[in-house]
Parts: structure tokens; C-alpha cells; sequence
């Protein structure tokens, strides 16, 4: 005979298990959050975005195999410009070319 409180027992110590595991993923995205929020402030590019260029004026973003976010001329690719794109408002969409100031949009806009 299964009695009544037999499922309500595994059901329960699940449900604890599953609280532990998040609160573990959520202290490695958090952790995974400084370091991406690090390696911004060391001037790398974390990913979070696509690379941006200018379709006026040809500047373009490019990172080295150090994984360093730099901007350059078409013409002299792999030489940073010390250019950067600024972003516009809040939403990390639009961005300012340094060059020509043309404000560019990136990802696809909703
Ligand atoms: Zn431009």
C-alpha cells in the first residue's frame, strides 16, 4: 500500500533541490555578469552585440585575437582608429559614428 504522504515527500525534496541548483545558476550568471562588465571596462568585446560599421563612411569595429574591440578604416584594417562608436539613448541599439556622426542601428530593430 502507498500511503498518501509517499509522493508528497520526493515532491517536496525536489522542489528544494531545484531552489538550490537555480540560486546556483543565478551566482554564476551574476558572476559571468562582473566579469563580462570587467572585461567591457579593459576595452574587450564581450559578444553582447554584432561588430558595427558605418555604411556613410566605411568606419568599422574589428577585434584582435587578444579580443580587444577596436575601430577601424577600411583602408587600413587592423590599425585602431582610438575611434569608438557611442551609443545612443538607452537601448543599446543605435549607435553614433565617431567620423561622420550617421547614427547607426544595430541588431534587428523591433
Ligand atoms: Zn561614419
Amino acid at each position: 500500500m502507498v500511503s498518501l504522504t509517499t509522493p508528497l515527500i520526493p515532491h517536496t525534496f525536489g522542489g528544494m533541490k531545484k531552489k538550490k541548483e537555480f540560486s546556483k545558476i543565478y551566482e554564476l550568471a551574476a558572476q559571468l555578469q562582473s566579469l563580462r562588465r570587467r572585461a567591457t571596462q579593459l576595452g574587450m568585446f564581450v559578444d553582447d552585440r554584432e561588430l558595427l560599421s558605418c555604411a556613410k563612411c566605411g568606419l568599422e569595429e574589428d577585434v584582435t585575437i587578444e579580443g580587444l574591440l577596436i575601430v577601424v578604416q577600411p583602408s587600413a584594417p587592423g590599425s585602431d582608429t582610438g575611434f569608438r562608436f557611442s551609443p545612443v539613448g538607452k537601448s543599446k541599439r543605435r549607435y553614433r559614428c565617431p567620423q561622420c556622426k550617421t547614427i547607426l542601428m544595430c541588431g534587428n530593430e523591433a
